[in-house]
């Protein structure tokens, strides 16, 4: 078995800069309040993902800073029962609160409007219960976010705990670690700074693409040793 990581293309619509009037016209088009603070995870609705989790954990957040704003956002599938189930259990425990923010494809959230809304967040999350990558937290990472994200599967391969975001392993854990972020600003900006720098290191397209000529390259010379981890 060989292991390689995935990897994020930084010049694809979902990674490129935008300039910081772009990001907020984006989130000002989903009436999000920029002055105020936001928290996102960007993730399908599935019960691995966390959103119930998510929404518990803002709702800690918000004794403490009463303006935060959540924003859930997920691709929806018209073909995909089981998320839209997700979907509605999601937007019950959301109730009545507008201050949490569903958004989705179907409301024309697509690769740069999710692009904006991981740049204009303050904090983003990936508290999943089960993860295979998480991508998301990639992306974020890039982005310069601080990431709080579950203590599970690829998740514990991108965020050294301390020092690009937190690894947790439940709601009271997670919005403790996002209101030490929003608390410190400029920890959660070094600490942006340093989840770039990981992905510049191990997590861009070419750093994959490199990987896989290592690959062939140690097959075809023969000298492939089963323990190698080619990322
Ligand atoms: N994604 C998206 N729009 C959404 C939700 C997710 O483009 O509304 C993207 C997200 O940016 C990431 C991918 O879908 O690139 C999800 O990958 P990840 O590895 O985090 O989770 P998966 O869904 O594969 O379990």
């Amino acid at each position: 078995t060989y292991f390689i990581t995935p990897s994020i293309d930084p010049l694809s619509p979902k990674n490129v800069p935008l300039d910081e009037n772009g990001i907020k016209k984006t989130l000002w088009k989903y009436k999000i309040d920029t002055d105020d603070p936001i928290i996102t995870q960007v993730s399908r609705y599935d019960p691995w993902k966390d959103p119930l989790g998510v929404i518990d954990a803002y709702r800690l957040v918000k004794k403490e800073f009463p303006k935060v704003q959540l924003i859930l956002a997920a691709s929806m599938a018209t073909d995909d029962p089981e998320s839209w189930h997700y979907y509605e259990k999601t937007a019950r425990r959301a109730g009545e609160d507008e201050d949490i923010f569903l958004l989705s494809n179907l409301q024309g959230v697509g690769n740069l409007e999710i692009n904006a809304i991981q740049r204009g967040s303050d904090v983003v999350l990936q508290k999943s219960l089960q993860e295979g990558f998480g991508l998301t937290v990639t992306e974020a990472l890039w982005k310069e976010k601080a990431v709080v994200g579950g203590n599970v599967g690829g998740i514990i391969l991108q965020i050294d705990d301390g020092l690009n975001g937190y690894l947790v392993s439940s709601v009271e854990e997670c919005a403790e670690k996002v209101i030490h972020l929003l608390k410190h600003p400029e920890l959660a900006h070094q600490m942006g700074i340093n989840g770039r720098e990981k992905v510049r290191e191990k997590f861009l397209c070419l750093t994959e693409l490199e990987a896989y000529l290592r690959m062939l390259i140690a097959i075809q010379a023969g000298s492939i040793d089963a323990e190698t981890n080619f990322s």
